[in-house]
């Protein structure tokens, strides 16, 4: 099964956030290895493009019945690497399948050849539109969602008609083979179409490097900046998944209690290390008490540390701790308070609720990426808008408000790639939405119809179906077509003009 994964002598050691425990040991892939891979992949990504849509659309079936069967030993290994509980990857590996059948499902209509109208100048030519496959997709990914955040990137560049070369994180490699494995069970006559490299940064800008037609990147907006420095070195095009510092804004009329549940599920959820997570709230006056109570009583409950059945694991990255400590010595060296929690304990974070935080404080600037809310009071809506959108990030973000007008007005003007309204993160699960951000969240899109362009080149074909009776682009052409050509133009699009 695993014969033409790398041999190389140099490796890594996969390991349990919790306990610190090693888990496996993986190779470092060269990158001679990488670009191996990359050449398999090219190979085999002729092939894949070749079998068409209905024959692609039965291996991604087979390879998600893998997944589908799969899911509770995914799920196991989802936890043991990444340290979320077993209930959270299941629902991560359900929208993840959810996400792959779509994708093989619209990727026909979406990208299909299809007659266009070709237009009043050319109305001899029959015009066609298809989106071809870009040929072979890097892809390199974060550990926070293991199997959900790749698979974005993944299930529609091969449902495009690409081959993928796919660098798990480090931290989750054992996840990453996996769904290679899988893969190698579903299409079994090209193993190839889907491949994967283990290894740390420079794996992935060994992939950078290696002549990919694409990198789709998801990770921290640092990292990002290099992966985009490698690709400009052989001009290849990229997709950028970044970090997000996004909020919730609480209007006046909102549902106090359903906003506190989605606020704490949004914040806190998977150790609050979610790119679409809320890290601030903004409450406006009227409702800023009885939300803080709603969801202060409401953290109380929840459980973190090594004890049984935690309401979400440990910190998966242990360098993380230390971002998280320093957010909040400073929000409290600041004026803030921890009305729950503030603590940390090896690995664990307890579930915390700050306020009083000065919003030139690095926990309302920079992305925690632990489970803490920072819970500001503010006059209106407008000025819950002004300061959710003062970051230099824009993935994500939620409203809650009764009015459905003043929802959407606010969603609308949230500066950010996807805004649900009186829930958190909905966006996520519905397929046809596309999914990224804007600013140093990223740019380019996966999920929905977008998601699959991404993956491809739009290819303009023109058929000319008979010659004009006056040619126009012929040294042939009459001296007096000019002149008739500008009244054509004056006739037709002539009308509109300002006067006075
Ligand atoms: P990271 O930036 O540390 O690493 C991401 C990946 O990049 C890893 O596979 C890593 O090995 C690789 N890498 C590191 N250095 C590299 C280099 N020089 N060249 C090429 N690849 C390199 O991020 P992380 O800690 O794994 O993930 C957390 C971050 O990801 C957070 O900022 C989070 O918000 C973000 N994220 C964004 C989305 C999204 O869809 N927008 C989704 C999930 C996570």
């Amino acid at each position: 099964m695993t014969t033409d994964r790398p041999a190389s002598t140099e490796s890594f050691d996969s390991l349990d956030p919790a306990t610190g425990e090693v888990l496996a040991t993986h190779p470092i892939t060269g990158a001679e290895e990488v670009a191996a891979a990359v050449a398999r992949a090219r190979e085999a990504g002729t092939w894949w493009q070749a079998q068409g849509w209905a024959t692609r659309r039965r291996h991604l079936r087979a390879w998600r019945a893998e997944l589908a069967t799969g899911i509770g030993e995914l799920a196991d290994l989802v936890h043991r690497e990444n340290g979320k509980p077993r209930a959270d990857a299941i629902l991560e590996i359900t929208l993840a399948v959810d996400h792959l059948a779509w994708a093989a499902r619209h990727a026909p209509r979406v990208l299909g050849s299809r007659r266009v109208r070709a237009g009043l100048l050319a109305a001899n030519q029959s015009a066609t539109l298809e989106y071809q496959p870009v040929g072979v997709v890097g892809v390199i990914g974060p550990w926070n969602y293991p199997v959900f955040t790749p698979m974005g990137s993944i299930a529609y560049a091969l449902a495009a008609g690409n081959a993928v070369v796919f660098k798990p994180s480090e931290y989750t490699p054992g996840v990453g083979l996996w769904l290679e494995d899988a893969w190698r069970r579903a299409v079994p006559e090209r193993p190839h179409v889907l491949q994967v490299v283990t290894g740390l940064g420079p794996t992935g800008a060994a992939l950078c490097r290696s002549g990919v037609d694409k990198i789709a990147f998801t990770g921290s907006a640092a990292t990002g900046r290099k992966v985009m420095a490698a690709c400009a070195e052989g001009l290849v095009p990229v997709l950028m998944e970044c970090g997000g510092k996004d909020a919730l804004i609480v209007d006046d009329d909102a549902d106090v209690a359903a906003a506190a549940d989605a606020a704490l599920w949004g914040g806190l959820s998977n150790a609050g290390q979610t790119c679409i997570g809320i890290e601030r709230v903004y409450a406006t006056d009227r409702v800023y008490d009885a939300f803080v109570e709603e969801l202060t009583a409401r953290a109380r409950e929840l459980r973190s540390g090594p004890g049984a059945d935690p309401s979400y694991g440990p910190i998966t990255m242990p360098s993380q701790v230390d971002v998280i400590r320093r957010h909040l010595a400073d929000a409290v060296q600041k004026g803030g308070r921890a009305l729950v929690g503030g603590g940390t304990d090896g690995p664990w974070v307890e579930p915390t609720v700050l306020v009083d935080v000065p919003e030139d404080s690095a926990a309302v600037q920079e992305e925690t990426f632990g489970p803490t809310l920072t819970v500001t009071r503010v006059p209106d809506a407008e000025e819950a808008l002004r300061r959710a959108n003062d970051t230099r990030y824009g993935l994500a973000g939620a409203v809650f408000t009764r009015s459905a007008a003043k929802g959407l007005d606010l969603a609308r003007r949230m500066r950010s790639g996807m805004t649900s309204i009186n829930s958190v993160t909905a966006f996520a699960s519905v397929p046809s939405l596309p999914f990224g951000g804007i600013g140093d969240s990223g740019f380019g899109r996966i999920h929905g119809e977008d998601g699959l362009k991404e993956f491809t080149r739009a290819k303009a074909i023109t058929r000319q179906r008979f010659a004009l009776p006056v040619p126009l682009t012929s040294f042939t052409r009459p001296a007096k077509v000019a002149d008739q050509l500008a009244g054509v133009v004056k006739l037709a699009y002539g009308r509109g003009r300002r006067r006075g």
